[in-house]
């Protein structure tokens, strides 16, 4: 008798904590819209556009290197409980891509980049069929991806298209902005000394868009290493045109660049590091290189200050 009492009273207390728990669950997770995202850049659209109707996480915070990146047991959760899953796609995150395919089966998950007219695609460097992911590095292609952005958000959430829509037509501004600052900001610098050098051939896209020679020691992922060929080729590169500085990035190690530096050195070429480079990764959440522009802001005045 006593063990029934107990197995009710247990029943009783499981059965009202449910109530408890669903209840609170019912309030606030069916009016926010839950968002993952892989890289930051992307979770910096969706919070500017989806604003408070949204909750957004990416899985990549400061100084990860989305090439190499695997999903973590908790990265699983995060995907699994989202209602919309944006990533960049073009084999950016090319250890996720199981994964990602996977949950596209049970919810929106979309590649943003992947909505750029195919004939604004670069080509992979030293590749044929695989193009360049890296395209928030030309502002004129990332709004693709924030109108991909947009576009989803209305269609999943009709009820608030018009929030969506003043969202994103205000965010395009401060980008379309930002386009023509660092326009005017590098054609500061001679044609000459318009050479970028870099650990990654992150920035084939920004070197079109914004007029710059841009050179990487390693192929186009950070999976391939540097070989002395390519640190020769660079240090001639230095030496002939003069180019006062070769820059580092974020997400991969130094190395390779200090290779450069010292090669130069030793034929009488002084080349600084021009300080650090946001690639393929952004800077901690809360500061200012932890958003978009004030990331890409920082990138320009960076190049600026040590090529002019
Ligand atoms: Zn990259």
């Amino acid at each position: 008798m006593r063990k029934l009492l107990g197995r009710l009273v247990l029943i009783g207390a499981i059965s009202l904590g449910l109530t408890a728990c669903s209840s609170g669950a019912n309030s606030d997770e069916n009016e926010t819209i839950q968002v993952t995202t892989t890289i930051a850049q992307i979770a910096d659209i969706v919070e500017n556009i989806g604003g408070d109707k949204v909750k957004v996480e990416s899985l990549m915070g400061p100084g990860i290197d989305p090439h190499l990146y695997k999903a973590s047991q908790g990265d699983l959760s995060k995907l699994n409980d989202a209602d919309i899953i944006f990533y960049n796609g073009l084999r950016l995150e090319g250890r996720m891509g199981d994964i990602l395919n996977k949950m596209a089966e049970e919810k929106p998950t979309i590649p943003v980049a992947e909505s750029v007219p195919s004939d604004l695609l670069l080509k992979a460097e030293g590749e044929t069929d695989k193009m360049d992911p890296h395209i928030w590095f030309d502002i004129s292609l990332w709004l693709y991806a924030v109108e991909e952005v947009k576009n989803t958000l209305v269609e999943e959430d009709e009820e608030n298209a018009a929030y969506y829509e003043k969202n994103a037509e205000a965010y395009i501004n401060e980008l379309k902005e930002l386009d023509a600052y660092a326009k005017e900001q590098i054609a500061t610098i001679p044609p000459e000394s318009r050479v970028l050098v870099t650990a990654h051939d992150a920035f084939q896209y920004f070197g079109e868009a914004y007029d710059m020679e841009v050179t990487g020691l390693q192929g186009l992922s950070t999976d391939a290493e540097f070989g002395l060929n390519d640190v020769r080729s660079i240090v001639d590169l230095l030496v002939e045109r003069d180019i006062k500085a070769v820059f580092v990035e974020s997400s991969i190690s130094e190395d390779s660049i200090n290779a450069v530096v010292q090669g130069a050195e030793s034929r009488g070429h002084t080349v600084k590091i021009g300080g650090e480079l946001y690639s393929d990764a952004m800077g901690a959440a809360g500061t200012e290189t932890g958003t978009y522009l004030g990331m890409f802001r920082h990138n320009i005045e960076t190049i600026v200050d040590s090529l002019k």
